[in-house]
């Protein structure tokens, strides 16, 4: 592949198919979705002719588009009536994923809210082991790094090893955020860095599990453990290291998909400077 595939993260109001249609006008070449309103608990909905008229439209592009889960879901909640309906939540959407033609679906681990990462980690161990159970056909679920604010798990590379190791193995891969990454302690703004870091991905994760890139500069400082993404080139992280980070072999092989703030035309720009960095 000449350059990494990249796309916008793209609004299915009106129905699931109209996703096809906002990522074609932004120029993407491959893009992410929320199967359902993604803060709703109510289970995703669309017709089998929806459905369908959504793989077909997925087939123009030059990778598949993959999903992000609801922010409800939580895993590691300390609420046992919260973790029910994660669980639930969770199968209805790697069902619907598979109805779509989806292969991963983006999940943030969990937070657990205070009761420790042990117990922690055990829950989001076992939430999973059900859903995937439970859930039509084989979507990944995509295990997200996260920036680390509050109790949320996930802001170590070891974290996403340590549950990918001990879960359902063969149903789990790896997002990473590069804004989330930023926040969390792992420094990508120039050439070297990026460096340090591809060797410490490949090292605890294996390069080869990381399905999904998310694709955000960030607007606030290094190690802040705070999430809150900018344009492409005009955060924290900056051009340099965009353009290290598009360098490296894996992310030019998997979706690379922005989340940076939408509005007048801003996706179409911000593909624009990453595919000038790429
Ligand atoms: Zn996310
Ligand atoms: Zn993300």
């Amino acid at each position: 592949m000449n350059r990494p595939a990249m796309g916008a993260h793209h609004s299915i109001a009106g129905g699931i198919q109209n996703a096809v249609g906002h990522a074609t006008k932004a120029g993407s070449d491959t893009f992410q979705i929320f199967v359902k309103p993604n803060r709703q608990w109510k289970p995703p909905s669309f017709t089998s002719e929806q459905a369908e008229i959504f793989r077909e439209g997925a087939r123009g592009f030059l990778l598949p588009p993959v999903a992000h889960a609801s922010y409800l879901i939580n895993l590691a909640s300390p609420s046992p009536e919260t973790r029910q309906k994660s669980i639930l939540s969770l199968v209805n959407e790697l069902s619907a994923c598979h109805q779509l033609g989806i292969t991963d679906l983006v999940l943030h681990p969990g937070s657990h809210g205070g009761d420790g990462e042990d117990v922690g980690f055990t829950r989001i161990k076992e939430g999973l082991e059900i859903a995937v159970e439970k859930a039509q056909g084989g979507c990944f679920v995509a295990l997200e790094i996260t920036a680390g604010t509050g109790k949320n798990l996930g802001f170590r590379l070891e974290h996403l090893a340590k549950i990918r190791d001990e879960g359902p193995t063969e149903r789990l891969s790896v997002c990473l955020d590069t804004a989330h990454l930023f926040g969390a302690g792992y420094d990508l703004r120039t050439v070297e860095d990026v460096a340090t870091l591809s060797e410490e991905i490949d090292r605890v994760l294996g390069w080869q599990t990381v399905r999904v890139a998310h694709l955000n500069d960030s607007k606030v400082p290094f190690a802040s453990r705070k999430d809150r993404h900018e344009h492409i080139g005009l955060g924290e992280i900056g051009e340099e290291g965009f353009r290290a980070f598009l360098s490296l072999p894996r992310i030019r092989e998997i979706p690379g998909i922005i989340e940076t703030p939408s509005g007048e035309g801003m996706d179409r720009i911000n593909l624009a400077k990453l595919r000038q960095l790429s």
